[in-house]
């Protein structure tokens, strides 16, 4: 959607004000889901204005069965960059399926935010309407609203773990950065495999100007959303990115497909005691 037409056809009116909203569009199942649920609830972390439209950045908080020790704290952004609708659409689907059947969930308290850039993604543009890629704003004492709630939120809930999502125009198959704890390693493998069920794993040496081995980049950009380094011992962080030429179902289902692995794998790593 154009920038041009939104602004003619709504000035100052906030994104959850119109049916039309490709924000509302998206949440709507969540919401439907959240009201009347004592597991699944939302919250805005941030509200703020651009060119006299209000934006907002929601939080969806799954709460898993209890595990038996304390609960596993997971965080999961998407749509930072705001023209990757698909990880937003995974991660919807993926609460969903959660709220419907919380048994992959026991032991885990997860935070979703679907939509950590709301102004690019209701205008279709990687920036927001600030004209920054906010995947490159974090922890530099950037004034940004997204990325100041978005650091808050990182400070406050001490993630065990953290999953980004992101789909990539000019890649030819799925692949991750891993980075953060030593088990983050361990734990993409598998995450990729899950997720290779419905998209080819990208190949090469060399991804995104990054050494590649398999589908996984250890080095990355700067700037990026990533856990404040006081965190010890050190979170998992994965990125998973999609080739975004491809079909956007299966981008979907691979990225689904990877959460799911994600919560498999990291239990599995706590049950055994790898968690170095
Ligand atoms: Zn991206």
């Amino acid at each position: 959607m154009k920038r041009s037409r939104l602004r003619q056809r709504r000035p100052g009116l906030g994104p959850t004000a119109l049916p039309g909203d490709p924000i509302e569009r998206l949440l709507r199942p969540l919401r439907g889901l959240a009201r009347g649920s004592e597991e699944l609830y939302e919250k805005t972390i941030a509200q703020f204005s651009r060119e006299g439209m209000r934006f907002e950045i929601p939080r969806f908080t799954l709460l898993g069965p209890p595990g038996g020790g304390d609960p596993l704290r997971i965080g999961v952004f998407a749509a930072i960059h705001g023209d990757e609708p698909e990880g937003a659409m995974a991660l919807v689907d993926f609460v969903r399926q959660l709220a419907a059947d919380p048994e992959p969930a026991r032991g885990y308290h997860i935070q979703a935010y679907p939509v950590c850039n709301p102004s690019g993604f209701v205008d279709g543009t990687r920036h927001s309407r600030a004209g920054l890629d906010l995947n490159r704003e974090f922890w530099r004492g950037s004034r940004e609203p997204e990325v100041s709630a978005l650091e808050g939120e990182l400070r406050s809930r001490r993630f065990h773990g953290i999953v980004s999502l992101h789909s990539d125009d000019t890649a030819d198959g799925v692949y991750a950065f891993a980075r953060g704890a030593t088990i983050t390693e361990g734990l993409v493998r598998p995450v990729l495999a899950a997720a290779s069920r419905h998209l080819p794993l990208a190949d090469g040496p060399i991804i995104d100007g990054f050494e590649a081995d398999r589908g996984v980049l250890r080095d990355c950009y700067q700037g990026i959303l990533t856990n404040p380094d006081e965190l010890h011992p050190a979170p998992f962080e994965i990125i998973f990115e999609t080739p975004q030429r491809a079909p956007r179902d299966l981008q979907v289902a691979a990225t689904t497909a990877a959460l799911f692995s994600v919560l498999d794998e990291y239990r599995g790593f706590m049950a055994t005691g790898d968690n170095i």
